[in-house]
């Protein structure tokens, strides 16, 4: 069977673009392939060094996506730091990856960049290991459950292609006694599942154009009425392919809505303000339920650990017949 992987950022400040792009597509994959999706809380500790922050980031990524739908009985969920043999794995494909490779992996080559632009001299001040060796860890990510399908943004392939060559080191060397089945991306390249923010651009954090998840009602409200628009008439006909509410009304509002807000748009006599109502309320009715939802496990915390704990002992079983073989393989243990 074909696993589904992905990882879960740790952290409870998703935005409306990381609901469209990452979430809804992985909760519809996990009715379609085997999914294990994990909190990368070990991934979180190379920026958060605060164990009380770092904790409710646990959390609150879980609450997210467990708020959102995902079904803890279809969807082995789990914590990255409760798989130990995932950081096993990755001493063990260290020793069988050349330098170079993680010397050109590109979060790496972005903090250099980083601090090149801040004329700052030692081009790795401030960049620790774990960053460094994060495409290793990645690797014993997907290989420990041996996953074959892993969603990828369209700018992050590098990651997938350095999980293969790695795979490959290993097979080339031990695949007699055991081979890691080679991982496949699986890339989302539509422009139809980009969310634009409130200028246009891509909805981003660090281009501080986006509308959070769980905004409570009121500041939604506030948010989208904010969103800039220009002075046409409310008689005169409009554009809604160049309208940003239209292309956010689009992602939530069902089609025979949308095509009805198309026509009366470009008919004339509907204005921004009613458009940006239509926006609200379909948001809203999406967003609601996932809101209160997502508050009610917040005030549980005991319920979302005996989740994550349930996933990650599912999660850690199929984890050590790999390592066995591995351990096998390459004659330790
Ligand atoms: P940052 O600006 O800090 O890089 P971000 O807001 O761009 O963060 P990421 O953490 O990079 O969000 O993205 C997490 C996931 O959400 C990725 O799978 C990414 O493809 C998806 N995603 C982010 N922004 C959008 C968007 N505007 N439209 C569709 N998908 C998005």
């Amino acid at each position: 069977a074909n696993i589904y992987l992905t990882g879960i950022k740790p952290t409870g400040d998703f935005h409306l673009g990381n609901y469209i792009g990452a979430i809804k597509p992985a909760l519809a994959a996990a009715r379609e392939y085997d999914t294990y999706y994990f909190i990368a809380d070990y991934h979180a500790l190379n920026t958060i060094k605060d164990a009380d922050e770092l904790r409710h980031s646990i959390r609150s990524g879980a609450a997210t996506w467990l708020a959102c739908g995902l079904d803890p009985e279809q969807t082995v969920i789990y914590r990255q730091s409760s798989v130990p043999e995932t950081f096993e794995l990755t001493t063990i494909l260290s020793a069988l990856t050349p330098k170079g490779l993680m010397n050109r992996a590109h979060a790496y080559k972005a903090a250099r960049d980083r601090n090149n632009e801040a004329g700052i001299t030692d081009l790795d001040a401030g960049i620790n290991m774990g960053l460094y060796n994060y495409p290793i860890l990645m690797a014993a990510d997907i290989l420990i459950m041996e996953a074959t399908r892993v969603p990828v943004g369209r700018d992050q392939s590098q990651h997938i292609e350095y999980t293969a060559d790695i795979a490959g080191y290993f097979n080339h060397r031990f695949g007699s006694a055991y081979s890691f089945p080679l991982p496949k991306g699986v890339i989302d390249d539509s422009d139809a599942s980009i969310l634009p923010g409130v200028d246009g651009r891509k909805m981003s954090k660090s281009y501080d154009n986006h509308i959070p998840l769980f905004l409570p009602e009121n500041k939604l409200k506030k948010a989208i009425r904010r969103i800039p628009t220009d002075s046409t008439p409310v008689e005169d006909p409009k554009d809604p392919d160049t309208s940003v509410p239209f292309q956010l009304l689009a992602h939530f509002a069902d089609e025979d809505r949308v095509a009805d807000v198309r026509k009366r748009l470009e008919a004339g006599g509907m204005g921004w303000g009613d458009l940006k109502n239509e926006l609200f309320e379909a948001v809203n009715a999406e967003l609601a339920p996932k809101r209160a939802r997502y508050e009610e496990l917040m005030a549980e915390p005991a319920r979302i650990d005996e989740i994550l704990e349930a996933g990650s002992a599912r999660a850690r079983e199929r984890a050590r017949e790999v390592i066995d073989r591995v351990r096998a393989a390459i004659g330790v243990g």
